[in-house]
């Protein structure tokens, strides 16, 4: 039921949404960071199994089975597509956060944890709960980020299990993270790394073989395939030995009144009806992006970033946020702010008068977007609207975001609305809680 002609076609780009200036405006979906579009080809193919599905791992029946076929199947799909290596184990979860959990919860006693401050909240936190944690402060390049983990790890106790997290690509300012240099240098000092691709994997091929790293996690609602699923691949020695993630049905094998006998491999951090049309979704995406090539695609985000980049440098009012540097490489995320204006009032702008969606805030981010807005990553910024009320002051930055199936046009837009919003202020009040306005 698929369309061969176009794999990477998304759904929703006829959606009209009204303006407060009056009539309406193809919406302009340019928060792919947070949540992208699903592919046309994973709604075919999600429509096509739904008559169809039944109990995962659990029935008899014809569509139980057809079911359990379809769930491991896709984990084969997402195993190849990940490059794993014959023994990794690929886990189905609910996103990101909960893979990075999960990972967490298995850590074996006494392991320390070295994580960027600049991670996302989802790769910052989870360690804390189960792991001695070591900070590396943020890094101004490539190279330092690299050398910051050496020491780091030439410096702290080698006695236990050592584990790095890094992210791929940072879901503020989109910049690529050297990975394949900092799963070396963990590997040189006898540790163990995970990547959070959550903003990598939509827009870039990511391979555990490839990047030599011990585990990665993704989300599927990123990745083109609608919410609820994610993945962890990786290592299956400390998931083996670590108590499931969820005690229930399909982790235990046996049990009796005061015992339990745990399972092994992927079905013992699987507890519960496994989600097999998340797990389905994502695979019908990793076979869309392989077939189209994630190489055609980033390149075709390369050049439409450029030019929004450029056209944003163009607004003198403009300031985006970089840690590596505006020719850092990147994925197409861009945050910034803008001078005189409160960043949730400006997104409020930006979709009431121009049916253009971004996101406003500190994008689970906070040591980072505090940093890189006021220079300390606990002070307030210095580029809020410079008569706003305390507490209104300008604490966030606005992100705009981008992939498969975003025309031209839509980023024309978001430009010029920027441009004009700059020049002649917002036509209406908003309030900043939660974007509604007022005349
Ligand atoms: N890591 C990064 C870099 C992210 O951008 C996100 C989502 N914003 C997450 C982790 C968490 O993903 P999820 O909300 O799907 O669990």
């Amino acid at each position: 039921t698929s369309r061969p002609d176009a794999p990477l076609a998304v759904v929703g780009r006829d959606v009209r949404v009204p303006l407060v200036t009056g009539g309406e405006v193809e919406y302009a979906a340019l928060d792919y960071a947070a949540s992208a579009p699903c592919l046309q080809r994973v709604w075919d193919d999600v429509s096509a199994y739904l008559p169809y599905y039944g109990s995962v791992h659990r029935g008899a029946g014809y569509l139980s089975q057809l079911s359990t076929d379809l769930y491991e199947s896709s984990r084969k799909t997402v195993a190849s597509y990940l490059g794993a290596r014959a023994d990794d184990v690929v886990l189905f979860t609910r996103g990101t956060t909960d893979s990075l959990n999960l990972l967490a919860a298995a850590l074996p006693a006494g392991t320390r944890v070295f994580v960027f401050e600049t991670e996302h909240h989802a790769a910052l936190l989870p360690w804390r709960r189960t792991a001695e944690v070591t900070h590396l402060p943020a890094p101004g390049s490539h190279a330092e980020a690299v050398a910051t983990l050496d020491a780091a790890l030439a410096a702290a106790p080698a006695d236990g299990p050592r584990l790095v997290c890094v992210t791929g690509a940072s879901n503020v300012t989109g910049e690529l993270f050297p990975v394949r240099e900092l799963a070396a240098t963990a590997h040189r000092h006898g540790a163990r790394i995970v990547l959070d691709a959550a903003q990598l994997a939509p827009h870039h091929p990511v391979s555990l073989t490839g990047l030599d790293v011990d585990w990665v996690a993704f989300s599927g609602h990123k990745l083109y395939a609608p919410f609820g699923a994610g993945v962890l691949a990786g290592r299956g020695d400390w998931l083996a030995d670590a108590e499931p993630y969820l005690a229930g049905g399909g982790a235990s094998k046996s049990v009796t009144a005061d015992a339990v006998e745990w399972n092994t491999g992927s079905a013992r951090h699987e507890a519960g009806s496994p989600n097999v049309i998340g797990a389905y979704a994502i695979a019908s995406a990793c076979r869309a992006l392989t077939e189209a090539g994630l190489d055609a695609l980033a390149a075709r985000e390369d050049a439409l970033l450029a030019r929004l980049r450029a056209g944003l440098a163009d607004i003198p009012e403009v300031r985006t946020l970089d840690l590596f540097g505006p020719g850092a490489a990147r994925v197409s995320v861009v945050s910034f702010v803008v001078e005189g204006w409160n960043s949730s009032r400006f997104a409020a702008a930006l979709s009431a008068e121009y049916g253009i969606g971004v996101r406003d805030g500190l994008f689970c981010a906070h040591p980072l977007v505090r940093r890189l807005l006021g220079g300390r990553d606990d002070a307030p910024t210095e580029c809020g609207a410079p008569d706003a009320p305390a507490g209104e002051q300008n604490l966030n930055a606005i992100r705009v975001s981008f992939g498969a199936g975003t025309p031209e046009e839509h980023l024309d837009r978001f430009v010029g609305a920027v441009r004009e919003l700059v020049r002649r202020g917002a036509k209406w009040t908003y309030r900043t809680d939660g974007g509604r306005c007022v005349p």
